[in-house]
């Protein structure tokens, strides 16, 4: 339901290489056809491979208080027990690959400890079916078991500095991953965590997630949260952005008589105290896909624009990877696409775009700092400029 008919194992394994992705949570591994699938890739120790790619089983869950929970599963036959443990509750199991369970969030983390998976709670910052729409602190939601949670799922609407300010949250690793609804590389992995290990597996990403034995996770990479359209507090109506403050004084009513609706960074401000990070929290990198930045860096409206695709196949070609684009290769030394590009990549990891958040229904939106082919320390600015 709801995915491209191209997210099938061969063509998710292809795109993730390309992607610069290793280890891809196969999603829906509750679902009897898709763990079929699964079950056909070769098995390496504790994951699976197809072709460079590894995937491990994972599944979201939504509980009778309509919270949805990420488990993180050792092996298929652990996912078989689950299916089983939660069949009796569900009514949608066989069907949807995110099934609905009714029980509390206390019993499917009982669950997915006697299977021995992992669980924490998945986009927990979203307005809708996640932990913080409706409690206000882990254990409201998880009861006895609340120290068995390891991680927290970011997704897209928040990151680490929202996250951090909860007192509840600091202790646990933060996961940073966007569910694929298709396989290409402007979709696929829009979120991703980097984690320090010695082999790729179930094993060495549960030492990441509980960082012990020197594993752990060192870059968090995802969207601003201020592109989502429900970010800062915001009039349905008219879209007038209102502070915390402000929409309190008023009831969370707009002049024009429009409801304001609270958005994600005041509800994450609500439930924060003083802000100190924890010094096992890894960096946070604010970025988007790399078409996106290209066509935004270039002024085409979409991605798919032939110019676009061709500096982006270019790049790809010569680095290997998005990620290795993205994040890690020196950009100086790269001559052969339009400066203007390199600048923006640049912008993006000096953290220079300019955001206007999202509220009220409104997406956010990005835009580059002035001269963003300049590099920060003061760079010449290239042909293209004039
Ligand atoms: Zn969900
Ligand atoms: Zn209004």
């Amino acid at each position: 339901m709801a995915t491209s008919n191209n997210m099938k194992l061969p063509v998710i394994a292809e795109q993730a290489y390309k992607k610069g992705i290793q280890l891809v949570g196969s999603g829906d591994c509750l679902h009897p056809k898709w763990r079929g699938e699964l079950r056909q890739l070769e098995k390496v120790d504790d994951a699976f491979r197809y072709d460079r790619t590894y995937f491990v089983p994972t599944v979201e869950v939504e509980d009778a208080s309509r919270v949805h929970h990420l488990l993180l599963v050792p092996s298929l036959s652990k996912a078989e027990e689950l299916y089983e443990a939660f069949k009796k509750h569900s009514l949608n199991i066989d069907t949807d690959g995110r099934p609905t369970v009714k029980l509390t969030g206390e019993e499917i983390a009982s669950a997915a400890k006697e299977s021995e998976s992992l669980i924490g709670p998945a986009h927990a910052f979203t307005p809708w079916t996640a932990v913080y729409a409706y409690y206000d602190s882990l254990s409201e939601c998880y009861g006895s078991l609340v120290t068995y949670i390891s991680f927290v799922e970011l997704g897209l609407s928040a990151d680490t500095s929202y996250a951090d300010r909860i007192p509840d949250l600091r202790g646990l690793t933060f996961l940073t991953s966007s569910d694929a609804h298709s396989p290409w590389p402007n979709k696929f992995a829009r979120e991703f965590t980097r984690i320090e290990v010695e082999n790729i597996g179930f094993d060495e990403l549960k030492k990441a997630i509980l960082q012990t034995e020197g594993r752990r996770p060192v870059l968090n990479v995802g969207l601003f949260p201020g592109e989502g359209k429900y970010n800062e507090s915001a009039c349905i109506r008219c879209a007038k952005h209102y502070t915390l403050k402000e929409a309190i004084a008023v009831s969370w009513r707009c002049d024009c008589g429009g409801r304001i609706k609270k958005g994600v960074k005041d509800r994450a401000e609500e439930l924060a105290d003083v802000e100190t990070q924890p010094s096992h929290r890894p960096p946070y990198l604010h970025t988007i896909p790399l078409s996106e930045i290209i066509a935004l860096s270039l002024g085409y409206s979409s991605s798919k624009n032939k110019t676009v695709q061709g500096a982006w196949e270019k790049l790809i070609t010569r680095f290997g990877s998005e990620v290795n684009v993205l994040v890690d290769v020196d950009l100086d030394q790269i001559d052969f696409v339009d400066a203007r590009i390199t600048g923006a990549i640049k912008a993006f990891r000096d953290g220079r775009v300019i955001l206007h958040p999202g509220g009220g229904g409104k997406y956010g939106r990005i835009e580059l700092p002035p001269a963003a082919h300049q590099t920060k320390s003061g760079g010449q600015a290239s042909l293209g400029d004039f």
